[in-house]
């Protein structure tokens, strides 16, 4: 019998070095570094895909993150072109299609379009969509990276910045505007390259716990007739309503997704060891469901495997995408078994426990609403970055949650436990954490390789507790 899996089961980078093993302290988010230890983590990483069973990585971040060069070629010296062709050259070894990861009309624009008014509209981080050069602009970024670079596919990602508002563009409303912008996108690359996958990202189409219309829909539906996958993230809840989804997925020409439902944004700032948050029966719940209502594609958020969570995260989601019949627990205890060979049963029992119960003991105690009123210095920054339903912000719930603040203006700081946690949640975080340490005590008693990786979740669950504790002794939060 044929299992029932995902076809494009596509692993979400999201920026270059949000797999790393190390953190970047000193560079603005999103660092768009190579350097000897971000190709050895891609290796690493795109063999562990490979074997998790994902199809594709999809990668912002190759060549630049906000600020392509006027004449857009000058972007590449000789030695980033030779390190991106060697990292790209790692993707397809590993049996991986790229799919780039491609502002469109924003996320790359920042200095042209403080320098010239040809492309100027409103938003400083958008081109305007009204104006000829504009267009012209963007095609020669496709072409450039068309003509340079072996790339299987391309996410399109056009509202995420927000939008020029001038008065020619404000005609068109939010979703049809993102949509004109990315269907003429599309349109261009398949002109030139018919064979490539071609993906649209929803971050930034409408405010944060609004859902689409049937205006809105039906122009999805036009866009979905040039593209292969309408991924409908999800990052603070999925702009198409639960109810209407599977008849939307009936309706549409494309593939409809997800990014999970739930996932941990990598924390560019914050050591690796510094969070335990497994979420494997949280996401196995909302992609089960996504199956059933007809999805065959999405994108899953990666981080630094090097932390055990988000390693036993990426795994078991992976082969879940392939057979979405199977338990979460079957997937743990597979899991288990393959990224930590314990012989002995009871071992590895106890670690099954450990992870199913570190994931309950977030998900029993954190709300997934946003508390308010959190300072500044303490909060992850989005508040003032997103735009948020004005009419139902309560459900704009995580979707991604943010461990550390976004843009890095203060020092890191835990701040998923502020914003989704107040002092009594925290506490009983606490302690359902630590009653987790009689079974990391027993199964340190293992040895060789498998007691160091052991010891890394030790690590990572006692850093946890040291930071609520740090929280819980701030004044200004309680
Ligand atoms: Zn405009």
């Amino acid at each position: 019998m044929n299992k029932k899996s995902f076809q494009n089961r596509i692993a979400f980078g999201v920026w270059l070095n949000d797999i790393r093993s190390t953190p970047i302290l000193d560079e603005a988010w999103p660092s768009v570094l190579i350097d000897q230890q971000i190709m050895s983590d891609f290796q690493k990483t795109t063999e562990f895909l490979k074997k998790a069973g994902y199809t594709d990585i999809d990668l912002f971040g190759l060549l630049t993150n906000r600020d392509w060069p006027g004449d857009i070629e000058s972007v590449l010296t000789p030695e980033r072109k030779s390190q991106v062709d060697h990292l790209i050259h790692i993707i397809h070894s590993s049996g991986l299609q790229l799919i780039y990861g491609l502002g469109v009309y924003s996320w790359g624009f920042d200095t042209i379009i403080q320098n010239d008014s040809e492309v100027r509209g409103t938003n400083p981080s958008a081109l305007c969509g009204s104006k000829v050069k504009s267009r012209e602009l963007m095609r020669k970024v496709i072409d450039f990276i068309g003509k340079n670079f072996e790339v299987d596919g391309y996410h399109l990602e056009a509202a995420d910045q927000g939008r020029c508002r001038c008065e020619k563009c404000i005609e068109e409303a939010d979703v049809e505007y993102y949509n004109r912008l990315n269907q003429q996108t599309a349109a261009y690359i398949r002109s030139r390259w018919p064979e490539k996958k071609l993906l649209v990202n929803t971050s930034g189409y409408l405010p944060w716990g609004d859902w689409m219309n049937e205006i809105e829909r039906r122009s999805v539906l036009d866009l979905g007739k040039n593209i292969d996958i309408f991924i409908d993230g999800g990052n603070h809840g999925q702009f198409i309503h639960e109810n209407d989804r599977s008849v939307f997925i009936n309706r549409l020409s494309c593939d409809y997704g997800t990014s999970g439902g739930f996932w941990v944004y990598p924390p560019q700032r914050f050591n690796r060891n510094r969070w335990f948050l497994p979420y494997v029966f949280q996401s196995t719940t909302h992609l089960r469901n996504l199956y059933r209502d007809g999805s065959r594609s999405c994108e899953l958020y990666l981080g630094p495997l090097i932390n055990p969570s988000t390693e036993m995260n990426i795994y078991c989601l992976g082969r879940f995408l392939q057979d979405v019949d199977r338990s979460p627990l079957d997937l743990i205890e597979e899991g288990v078994d393959v990224l930590y060979h314990l012989k002995d049963p009871t071992q590895r029992n106890n670690l099954v426990e450990l992870f199913q119960n570190a994931e309950a003991a977030f998900f029993n105690n954190w709300s997934p609403h946003r508390l308010s009123k959190i300072p500044n210095l303490y909060s992850d920054g989005i508040d003032s970055l997103f735009q948020w339903s004005k009419l139902h912000r309560d459900r704009a719930i995580p979707g991604e949650l943010f461990l550390d603040s976004l843009t890095g203006q203060y020092p890191p700081f835990p701040v998923y436990l502020t914003e989704h946690f107040d002092r009594e949640r925290r506490e009983s975080y606490q302690k359902d954490l630590k009653n987790l340490l009689p079974i990391l005590e027993s199964l340190l008693k293992v040895s060789g390789e498998n007691r160091s990786k052991i010891e890394v979740i030790q690590s990572c669950i006692q850093n946890t507790l040291k930071d609520i504790e740090m929280v819980q002794n701030i004044q200004e939060l309680n």
